[in-house]
């Protein structure tokens, strides 16, 4: 499957990474990982979209005071399937997490927080899980039960149940930094602070409901993508702004149920006045999605505010503690999400809004501030990362590559020029009992993403055809070349691309859909 790194040569790396520091004894680092929950990239201000949709100083400082990567992209876009792969260093078909509808975590693999624990570190999960069964190879995990709710919302710690007043990421982060104050400070700490914001619903922190001040956002040029030059797949799908988005959950004309008296009427107060004046209108067509847009916009940038603040308050008690100059800090997301290109919402697609995450890596001594990186890294790759800084061998079932040479501004010649990618989650193939009415319609796909291209197959239920994007000359992925005379020496190298990569991960389905069963067997 992949070669493995020799223990001793993992241990002269993670030594040498100290040599800058002035400190006497080469210790493990300790490493703390925020990852939020669908933060697109595109509302990162460090990565400069065009729109500029909102200003995140503190993610910034990761970027400016470590590394930017520029691609970052996931191998399954789906919340639950993107957090099996972070854990194990693997693909959904090796650790056996393909969709959100049906799927339960084998918590008897490997997992790099065991090898950590195992190596002497302290080892915490608080916030998002996910992965529907109890963590492993945690000394403690307090985390939200399922999807977790915004307000006051009930956290399941080690097995027993405590309701938390107040906002979510505002709970997750206290409870983060009350761990690390009563952590065994002889130890290095591996601390994984797992956001639920900004998921959907995109429930704001009350304090930051008029953070925007009504600012009309900027409208990406896709929003009323009529999907032409593309399959039934995108044809066919149920995530759009205009039809999907439901008015009282998605755009707050009704308040979510779990505020409390005191709360409602703040929340109330922002959003009442303004629904009153929106159903006045009585908009339709292209001026209601864009309304809705903006609604979208408010909310789930609002949510944004709040991860970036809570992203201020732990870089400071890390500043304040002396703690920052040995602790890798990693913020990244469980995948991108489309903020209306192609006029959608959520993920799952291999296209860029979706397949890219946000990553940022801080890590004092070892990597140059402010550095950016365009190499194709994954969220397979941070497992076997944080084992190589802690100087532990990599586990031969793990299928990523340690980012840490790329860390060191030493990249190796022989990196990977393409990213293998396969979307599994669909209605058709849930048990009853299992269907996600959230599932979108979104086609089961595979395919590879290099530096200029996007290939997918779009294989099952009813759809069996391979779209090609060049996104150098098509950045929004808006017209498939594939089958295109002038692209058929790329096309071929693509495809045999495929076929090479699909083997040496192990996938062992066929573009038989039969081979979809597998999704359903758990
Ligand atoms: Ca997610």
């Amino acid at each position: 499957m992949k070669k493995i790194i020799p223990f001793f040569s993992a241990m002269l790396a993670a030594s040498s990474l100290w040599a800058a520091d002035n400190t006497a004894v080469p210790s493990k680092p300790n490493i703390l990982f925020i990852l939020s929950d669908d933060h697109a990239w595109q509302a990162v201000s460090a990565y400069g979209e065009s729109r500029h949709l909102i200003q995140t100083p503190n993610i910034d400082r990761l970027a400016n005071e470590g590394m930017r990567f520029d691609r970052c992209l996931v191998n399954n876009a789906l919340c639950g399937p993107s957090r099996a792969s972070f854990i194990t260093g693997t693909y959904s078909h090796i650790n056996g997490f393909y969709n959100n509808g049906n799927c339960r975590f084998d918590g008897s693999q490997i997992t790099f927080p065991k090898l950590l624990q195992k190596a002497g570190y302290q080892t915490a999960v608080i916030g998002k899980w996910h992965l529907e069964t109890d963590p492993t190879g945690f000394d403690y995990w307090n985390i939200l039960y399922g999807q977790g709710i915004y307000y006051n919302p009930p956290l399941n710690c080690n097995g027993q149940k405590t309701i938390h007043p107040g906002y979510v990421t505002d709970i997750i982060t206290g409870l983060s930094l009350d761990w690390l104050k009563q952590r065994d400070p002889s130890k290095p700490f591996m601390l994984l602070c797992w956001q639920k914001a900004p998921h959907r619903e995109w429930e704001p922190a009350l304090r930051d409901l008029d953070f925007d001040h009504d600012r009309t956002y900027p409208l990406p040029d896709s929003l009323f993508d009529d999907y032409s030059g593309r399959g039934l797949a995108e044809h066919d799908q149920n995530m759009t702004i205009a039809e999907t988005m439901r008015m009282n959950e998605d755009c707050k004309l009704a308040a979510p149920p779990d505020l409390s008296p005191e709360q409602k009427k703040i929340w109330d107060a922002y959003y009442v006045p303004r629904n009153e004046a929106f159903l006045k209108k009585n908009l339709t067509g292209r001026t209601l999605t864009e309304w809705k847009y903006n609604r979208y916009l408010h909310d789930y940038l609002a949510c944004v505010k709040g991860v970036d603040d809570n992203v201020g308050r732990i870089l400071k008690y890390l500043d304040d503690t002396g703690l920052a100059t040995n602790t890798i800090v990693v913020y990244s997301s469980d995948q991108g999400f489309f903020l209306g290109e192609h006029g959608w919402f959520d993920k799952r697609w291999i296209f860029q809004e979706s397949a890219r995450t946000p990553l940022l890596i801080r890590w004092p001594g070892t990597v140059h501030p402010g550095s950016t990186n365009c190499a194709l890294v994954s969220n397979t790759d941070l497992a076997e990362t944080f084992l190589q800084a802690a100087g532990q061998p990599i586990p031969e079932r793990m299928q990523g590559r340690s980012l840490v040479p790329l860390l060191q501004g030493t990249p190796p010649a022989d990196w990977r020029t393409a990213l293998y990618y396969h979307y599994y989650e669909f209605e058709a193939y849930l048990p009853s009992g299992h269907k996600n009415w959230a599932s979108h319609h979104v086609r089961p796909h595979y395919g590879i993403i290099t530096d200029r291209y996007t290939l997918a197959h779009f294989y099952a239920p009813d759809v069996d055809y391979w779209e090609l994007f060049d996104r150098e000359k098509d950045p929004g992925e808006m017209r498939s070349v594939f089958g295109n005379a002038s692209y058929a020496n790329v096309q071929t190298k693509l495809l045999q691309e495929v076929v090479r990569l699909r083997k040496e991960l192990e996938e062992p389905g066929k573009d038989d859909p039969k081979a979809l069963g597998r999704v359903t067997k758990k």
